[in-house]
Formats: C-alpha cells, sequence, structure tokens
C-alpha cells in the first residue's frame, strides 16, 4: 500500500491516482511529496541520473519526493501521474533495497504501475533502443542487458 502526504492541494489528484496505481506493492509505504519551487538548488547535490526529468525528484538522503513547481502543474494529467510514480518507483526500489535503483529501474515501475503508455511517450526522444530495453522488462537481466548496449552508445555518443 502506498500513502503520499502532499503540502498543496494542487497535488491532491495526482497522488491519488498515484496511490490508486501503485496499491499493489508488497508492504506498507509513505512518502512525503513537496513542492518546490527552485529546481536549481538540487543540481548542487548532484542529479540523481543522467537522463531524469526536472519535472519531480527524488531526493534519498532526506527521503522526500519533490515536485517542480515551475513546469510539473502544466504537464498533462497522465504525465504527471507518470512522472510522479517514476519517483515513487525510485523510493520503492530505494526502500526495498533493490538491485537498481536508476532512472531506467523506475521507468520499469512505472510501466509495471499502468504508466507504459506516458513512459514510453515521454522516453521515445532517448531513441528506440530504450524503449526496446524497457518492454524486456518480463525479462529482467534482458532488460538490464540491454538498457547497458542503449547506455554505452548513448555515452560514447552513437545516439
Ligand atoms: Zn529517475
Amino acid at each position: 500500500m502506498l500513502t503520499l502526504h502532499k503540502d498543496d492541494s494542487r497535488l491532491d489528484d495526482v497522488c491519488a491516482a498515484a496511490e490508486s496505481a501503485c496499491n499493489g506493492i508488497s508492504g506498507s509505504h509513505e512518502w512525503p511529496v513537496v513542492v518546490h519551487p527552485h529546481f536549481a538548488v538540487f543540481k548542487a547535490r548532484g542529479g540523481s541520473s543522467v537522463f531524469g526529468t526536472t519535472y519531480a525528484l527524488y531526493l534519498r538522503d532526506i527521503d522526500t519526493i519533490f515536485v517542480n513547481s515551475a513546469n510539473f502543474f502544466a504537464l498533462a494529467d497522465d504525465l504527471k501521474t507518470a512522472v510522479l510514480i517514476h519517483e515513487v518507483g525510485h523510493a520503492y526500489l530505494h526502500a526495498t533495497k533493490s538491485q537498481d535503483t536508476d532512472c531506467f529501474a523506475a521507468d520499469i515501475f512505472a510501466c509495471e504501475h499502468g504508466q507504459e503508455d506516458s513512459i514510453v511517450k515521454e522516453r521515445s526522444s532517448l531513441g528506440d533502443g530504450y524503449v526496446d530495453a524497457l518492454a524486456l522488462r518480463g525479462s529482467p537481466a534482458a532488460a538490464r542487458e540491454a538498457f547497458g548496449v542503449w547506455f554505452n552508445q548513448k555515452r560514447v555518443g552513437l545516439i
């Protein structure tokens, strides 16, 4: 079960949607979701990923999800939900000490919780290799391997 503690009524609908979509996660988990106007301050703490969005992020050391008031609320409702569930994925993977806690793993978490259409649309700019790797998530080792191939090609500028 998932409970999100929000500090802003603009988060009511998206948090309710995320809680509902993630209701089946094992265990009982709760995280604060905080609206923040100045995401630039988080850069100094080091980015959580090489390709995370700036719409939202999860800060592991204080176990809190932040949404960026500068752009999050302008997103379409379904993308808002997908973005929030991606961050819930980071928090959940960290809490459950999963082997992989990066954005690819968080994207898989989001896909597994009803967000595949939005995630695929949002990540299509990363190339077919990334989307194809996500599609392999039923076989975690194969998905991780395909992601590794994509990541290395991107790292050296082939994508
Ligand atoms: Zn991420």
